[in-house]
């Protein structure tokens, strides 16, 4: 049996075309884009023609606004710092309950290190921001807002261009972590007000340890990162060559694969999601109307989702508990504790993340496999045992109210 890969939030496979673009410049053309000779220049014509690709793919106004970075963390790290540098006066940061580690984390330590003050402003029970919240956290004091395009762990879509609207209106600058967004949905920075804009290759089938940061013409900027004078001076350090030309070829195909994305993995994802819910006590999670088309966060009452998990990859499918990162901890997912997700079935959350390389084959093969799965797990379940016992009548999938 081929294994299912259903977890491309986490990360995925690097595309062969991107792999076959970065090899020349391993073994030939493997010299340091700042140097005088030939091979740097040969180097640098890559890097350039990179840098273009993911202009094209961001929608942005000029191809200098692209920083490279080590990856979306990087990218987050580097947004915000620089932003309380440059924003005199200012020491809040304005960011979501739900963000990603590379922004949650960051927070916190610069709350216990520096005193900085963060407003984490929550969600409803869709994963829809609470934007009357959001207007009332900024304020004089706000140096940045930061909030994510899209969830990884729902997929649900954030209105960053009202967002950043309003963070400009208190004079704060905007970043959004897009490291789920990019590749999925068109994008078009040059029409929108959002300052900076993080991205991952390892998200888009590119490779990993390589990402960038978008910084507006004219936003000040710091960096993380100090050295030589690569990237404008911006991110230290000689070029992950290789990596940035995989990224700009990663960025090349998500252009010319958008509407694949758009039509056939969301026509996957949402053939999965139905047949899923036909097995009964279990829900979407997140805002079905406005989400990633290849994400689908599905709640199964009282299951332990590590337990499907197990026997899903003992057949050879893998997808996620809530979020990677969050796996393996055994601590509920911060951005479903946020959407205040019922206790019955907050432990039983599994994601699928398809991508441009599923089939409708793998989908049969988890549509054939889960429903046993689920049956069997729920025979051997207490809670569930004890449900069905009260339930005299029990409810259907679209009558739960998670
Ligand atoms: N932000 C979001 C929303 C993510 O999903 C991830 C990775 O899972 C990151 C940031 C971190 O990106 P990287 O792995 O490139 O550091």
């Amino acid at each position: 049996m081929r294994p299912i890969y259903l977890d491309n939030n986490a990360t995925t496979r690097a595309d062969p075309a991107v792999v076959a673009a970065m090899l020349p410049y391993f073994l030939e053309q493997f010299g340091n884009a700042s140097s005088a000779h030939a091979f740097g220049s040969e180097v640098a014509g890559a890097v350039k023609q990179a840098r273009k690709s993911l202009q094209t793919l961001l929608g942005t106004a000029f191809d200098h606004e692209i920083v490279f970075t080590s990856g979306g963390t990087e990218s987050d790290n580097t947004a915000i710092l620089s932003a309380l540098d440059n924003q005199d006066g200012r020491n809040e940061i304005v960011t979501t309950a739900v963000e990603h580690p590379a922004i949650l984390a960051l927070v916190d330590y610069l709350r216990a290190s520096r005193g900085i003050r963060t407003h984490l402003v929550g969600v409803d029970a869709s994963g829809r921001l609470d934007i009357e919240s959001y207007r009332r956290a900024l304020g004089p004091r706000t140096a940045v807002a930061s909030v994510m395009w899209a969830n990884n762990e729902t997929g649900t879509l954030f209105p960053v261009e009202q967002l950043a609207e309003l963070a400009h209106g208190a004079g704060a600058l905007f970043h959004t972590d897009a490291v789920q967004a990019v590749g999925k949905i068109p994008l078009d920075l040059k029409a929108t007000k959002i300052d900076m804009l993080s991205l991952s290759g390892h998200k888009l089938h590119g490779p990993k340890g390589i990402g960038a940061l978008y910084v507006r013409k004219g936003t000040r900027f710091s960096p993380l990162i100090r050295g030589g004078p690569q990237e404008r001076r911006r991110r230290g350090g000689t070029e992950n060559v290789p990596g940035i030309v995989g990224l700009g070829k990663a960025a090349e195909l998500s252009v010319s694969l958008m509407d694949e994305e758009q039509t056939r993995v969301r026509a996957l994802r949402d053939r999965l999601e139905r047949s899923i819910l036909q097995i009964g006590h279990c829900a979407v999670l997140g805002d079905e109307q406005n989400r990633l088309p290849n994400t689908s966060n599905i709640a199964f009452e009282h299951l332990e989702g590590e337990a499907i998990l197990h026997h899903m990859n003992r057949a050879g499918i893998a997808a996620s508990l809530g979020s990677a990162c969050a796996s393996g901890s055994m601590e509920p997912s911060h951005v479903l504790l946020a959407m205040n997700v019922p206790m019955k079935a907050l432990r039983g959350a599994l994601r699928f993340s398809l991508s441009r390389e599923n089939t409708a084959d793998d989908i049969d093969w988890v549509l054939q496999l889960l429903p046993e799965i689920i049956a069997k797990l729920r025979v051997s379940s207490p809670s569930w045992q004890e449900h069905a016992h009260i339930t005299a009548s029990p409810t259907r999938s679209a009558e739960l109210t998670l």
